[in-house]
């Protein structure tokens, strides 16, 4: 199974984020490039980079498995404001060179929200931004992340999300399913057979290259978005176990987006990072009802 969670990118850059997902025995990790809320970006340090290859290296992981996540800022559904709509643009392009350099093959995209305009001038203004930024030639593929449908978000559907892939020239454009996303968009995952067939008739299954794995808070079609532990919320365990396993995603990286999990019931700071417990526990297929206070006493 390739599995990895989100990991920071603070210290050491890419080492760090390596050695993180190294702490949690993943074989995959997604990053960002600085802070997930804002585009402040930092130049790559090569002596990181080297490092950090070294040790994928030793470890068999390969570059495939690591995604880069675009900032959520990022929005190129809105052509309102228009300054922060070519901003995007130009960060997006500086965002894949960035990844190049790194030799990451994948960024992960939000593709935007059209704010109070209807999703079709939203799908239009995306297609028209991501004309700009995707060429052929590009080595680091954007992969459209299949949304909950929070607002004004554009991607909520499979349809949207083939209009956008059809109306971008190059065909170097991927899918990232989010699971969580899915649900509270209302596709039912306990039928993920069906949503497959559905998915690889519209777009085809070779579009999908990385799947985050979460679990939600909320029932299907509430188009929420809020991330849940694995087999804490409406999937529930089994649901996500089989999706994980399924035989036609076996070289799809998996990358859990759950939260982090409080000092104590009840408190609202969340500090440890429950992907450890949670890899481990999607790997030997048995759901772990002691996993919150396994983290606490893991990491206390
Ligand atoms: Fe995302
Ligand atoms: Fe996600
Ligand atoms: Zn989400």
């Amino acid at each position: 199974m390739i599995i990895g969670s989100h990991v920071r990118f603070k210290e050491e850059q890419i080492l760090g984020s390596l050695k993180e997902a190294l702490s949690y025995g993943a074989n995959a990790f997604m990053l960002y490039t600085g802070a997930p809320q804002n585009t402040l970006r930092t130049d790559i340090n090569l002596n990181y980079l080297n490092d950090a290859k070294k040790i994928m290296a030793e470890h068999n992981i390969s570059m495939d498995n690591v995604i880069c996540h675009a900032p959520y800022i990022i929005n190129l559904a809105n052509k309102s404001k228009l300054d922060a709509w070519n901003f995007s643009i130009s960060f997006l392009k500086k965002e894949i060179q960035r990844c190049e350099t790194l030799g990451i093959k994948y960024i992960v995209l939000h593709p935007g929200s059209s704010v109070g305009m209807p999703s079709e001038v939203g799908i239009k203004n995306i297609i028209e931004a991501l004309n700009f930024v995707i060429t052929d030639d590009n080595k680091c593929m954007i992969l459209l992340e299949t949304m909950a449908g929070k607002g004004s978000e554009c991607g909520r559907t499979l349809e949207e999300i083939k209009a956008i892939i059809n109306g971008v020239e190059s065909s170097n454009i991927g899918v990232c399913l989010d699971t969580c996303h899915l649900n509270d968009a209302g596709y039912d995952m306990t039928k993920f057979d069906e949503f497959l067939d559905n998915f690889d008739s519209l777009i085809g299954l070779e579009k999908i290259k990385c799947i985050h794995v979460n679990d939600s808070k909320n029932p299907i079609n509430s188009h929420k978005d809020r991330h849940e532990n694995i087999g804490f919320g409406t999937l529930g365990f089994l649901t996500i176990l089989n999706i994980v396993n399924n035989e036609k995603l076996k070289n799809v990286p998996k990358i859990l987006e759950t939260p982090y999990v409080s000092r104590e019931d009840g408190e609202k700071e969340l500090v440890y990072p429950p992907y450890k417990f949670e890899i481990e526990m999607l790997k030997k297929g048995i759901f772990n009802e002691n996993l919150i206070k396994d983290i606490r006493d893991f990491y206390r």
